[in-house]
């Protein structure tokens, strides 16, 4: 790891009912196993239930989201019981309480909670082609747009799951650097180890971030703003098979001179293995990683892409 992270230091929103709280409409809960199994290994959970801090029992009749003069309600299917606005005063509450998360985990198609995706009807009870936001997830989502926020469903989704842990790990080494105090150096030396990470995500936007460090007409709060918030949005973006492999490639040109020939053809055939689907991403890291062993290079040692989180998450095995 190019940044050490307390497991304790680590914390992460989370919708209650995915830890397995029985605190669902119908007094069940909806475990997800990579959180409480895998990702509690390394991060401490705040666990939420917006509908049961606002005051709603276990269970409770069934709330939706019913859009009704072009605005959004949630309230029982018949109108009654409207909570739209508990919901976002608490989310409100929660929001500036929780500036300390590095991630957010909301349970997927709940109307409090779901972070897209979440049904709409019409006041007939006839479900709208438009897709909603959960209330309580949409003022935390709003509150802090650099926020890493993930739904438990998309989680099963490999790719998508390790472009979410990647992004809680950068996340949080961004705001350790921030406490210690930033400068222009720590700016772009945060900045220089992000380069293949970037690059495997999308290349335009390194170039664009390192053009924004390289403004001398920008006060340095207002470019590290700039700076975040485009490497966080880059970050979004799917890392690709093929954006993996020219990554991969740019990091073999930088120290390739070093390698046998033996060495460089191994390494050259781990790569196209992997960008011909042969292999996990797992198989050339590890060989860049040996050969950087024996040829070590301070430059590509700190790269977070060689090490964006904990190993033990195993996030680049299957793909
Ligand atoms: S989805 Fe959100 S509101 Fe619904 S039970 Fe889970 S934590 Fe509570």
């Amino acid at each position: 790891m190019i940044h050490s992270v307390d497991k304790e230091d680590l914390l992460i929103g989370i919708s209650a009912c995915l830890l397995g709280e029985k605190v669902r409409f119908d007094a069940s809960n909806k475990p997800s196993t990579f959180c409480i199994k895998e990702f509690s290994n390394h991060v401490t959970y705040k666990s939420f239930c917006p509908e049961v801090a606002i005051g709603l029992p276990i269970p409770r009749p069934t709330i939706r989201q019913i859009k009704k003069d072009d605005v959004i309600h949630v309230s029982r299917p018949d109108g009654s019981g409207d909570v739209t606005e508990a919901l976002q005063l608490y989310g409100q509450k929660v929001a500036k309480a929780t500036k300390d998360l590095s991630g957010y985990i909301f349970c997927a198609k709940s109307p409090s909670c779901g972070m897209e995706r979440v049904k709409v009807y019409n006041p007939e009870g006839h479900a709208l082609p438009s897709n909603g936001i959960g209330a309580f997830a949409k003022v935390i989502m709003e509150a802090n747009p650099l926020l890493p926020c993930e739904e438990n469903g998309r989680l099963n989704d490999m790719v998508l799951r390790e472009n979410f842990v990647a992004r809680v790990f950068a996340y949080k080494h961004w705001q350790k650097l921030i406490a210690t105090g930033l400068t222009k150096h720590k700016l772009t030396t945060f900045h220089s180890q992000y380069k293949y990470t970037v690059m495997s995500h999308d290349l335009i936007a390194y170039k664009d971030l390192g053009r924004l460090l390289a403004r001398a007409d920008m006060p340095l709060a207002q470019m590290a703003d700039e700076y975040i918030l485009g490497l966080m949005t880059a970050l979004k973006i799917k890392a690709t098979r093929k954006k993996h492999a020219n990554t991969l490639a740019h990091i073999q040109g930088y120290f390739s001179q070093h390698l046998k020939a033996n060495e460089r053809q191994e390494l050259c055939d781990q790569i196209d293995a992997y960008r011909e689907g042969l292999v996990p991403l797992v198989v050339p890291l590890t060989l860049i990683k040996h050969y950087l062993l024996q040829y070590p290079k301070d430059y590509l040692t700190n790269q977070s892409y060689l090490a964006p989180y904990p190993d033990e998450l195993r996030l680049r095995y299957s793909y």
